[in-house]
């Protein structure tokens, strides 16, 4: 009696895939990778399911990831609970006093939380932050300081997180930080995970949103633009080709290259499983942002 196992296609697969990632996980092992965690990938189940595992995957192949969050519709409903009318200018929220609280108490209490213990579940060992948790980040007003309490990013202090990531915490950071006399203020969320790549010389920088990347038609998704370097970045913001949220998201991606990290892409979180095929594949998806020269996708 034959007691030959019997192989499926399916194991197969499994296991090429899985050995066809390994010059990707001996190359990323021990490096950090920022990620701004927002959008349709924070809010529908199944995405929000698949960036959780994908976060674990990376974490349990030896990767360092760093999740800085927005918080975009929760701030909104909570904010219509409240009767508080959102306001933006240049695609940022102006903040009084009263939108700050809530825009605090949902980033930090709520939201982060929520991210935190999904990433608990799935095997994660996260732990939540905002900018004023060891001093991480310092926030100075916004431009001329007429977007009210809304911030920039003034200084970072990476120091606390250096023992987490040593000891395989995953930090989740909400963009709320402190002025210079500790008023809480709200910046992009995007600017802190340029600026916090910057400081932990991170490997990459990944921005998940909900367009394709960066397009140079904004409302044709076949006008992606897959790789750009720093001086073409700057040269769409100032031809008005990056507009509105984009804006930050481009600006950040080039402070972070200038700063030393390796790359950064703007990449499409409606995609299943994005950040994986960001990091483990050689095509990647999205927007890919270098320093001058022109390279291959993840060289
Ligand atoms: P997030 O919530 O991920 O931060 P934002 O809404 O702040 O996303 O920013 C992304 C938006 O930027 C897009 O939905 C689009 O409306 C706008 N945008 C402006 N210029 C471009 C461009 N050239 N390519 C893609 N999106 C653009
Ligand atoms: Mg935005």
């Amino acid at each position: 009696m034959s007691t030959e196992p019997s192989i499926s296609h399916q194991d197969t697969l499994r296991v090429s895939v899985l050995s066809e990632a390994l010059p990707y996980i001996q190359r990323f092992a021990g490096r950090r990778i920022v990620v701004k965690y927002g959008g349709a990938a924070m809010v529908q189940e199944e995405l929000r399911d698949a960036v959780f595992r994908d976060l674990a995957l990376l974490a349990s192949v030896g990767v360092q990831p760093v999740v800085v969050h927005g918080g975009g519709p929760e701030i909104n409903q909570w904010l219509g609970r409240l009767a508080i009318e959102p306001q933006f200018r240049d695609g940022l929220r102006v903040t009084d006093a009263a939108t700050m609280d809530v825009v605090e108490m949902v980033l930090v209490g709520r939201v982060n939380k929520q991210i935190v213990n999904g990433l608990n579940q799935v095997g994660v060992r996260a732990v939540g932050l905002s900018g004023s948790d060891g001093s991480l980040v310092r926030a100075r007003p916004y431009g001329d300081g007429d977007h009210g309490l809304v911030g920039d990013v003034a200084a970072v202090d990476p120091a606390v997180l250096r023992p987490l990531l040593d000891n395989g915490y995953v930090p989740v950071i909400s963009s709320v930080a402190p002025d210079s006399a500790g008023r809480a203020h709200n910046i992009n969320a995007d600017t802190v995970a340029g600026e916090l790549a910057a400081s932990l010389q991170a490997e990459k920088l990944i921005l998940l949103t909900d367009t394709p990347g960066i397009l140079r038609d904004r409302h044709d998704p076949a006008s992606l633009l897959r790789q750009l370097t720093l001086s073409e970045a700057r040269a769409l913001i100032a031809e008005g080709i990056v507009e509105g949220g984009m804006t930050p998201k481009t600006e950040c991606c080039i402070r972070a290259l200038a700063q030393g990290v390796a790359a950064a892409h703007i990449v499409d979180g409606r995609v299943p499983h994005a950040l994986l095929l960001e990091v483990f594949t050689n095509s990647g998806i999205g927007t890919m942002v270098v320093g001058s020269s022109r390279t291959l996708q993840n060289d």
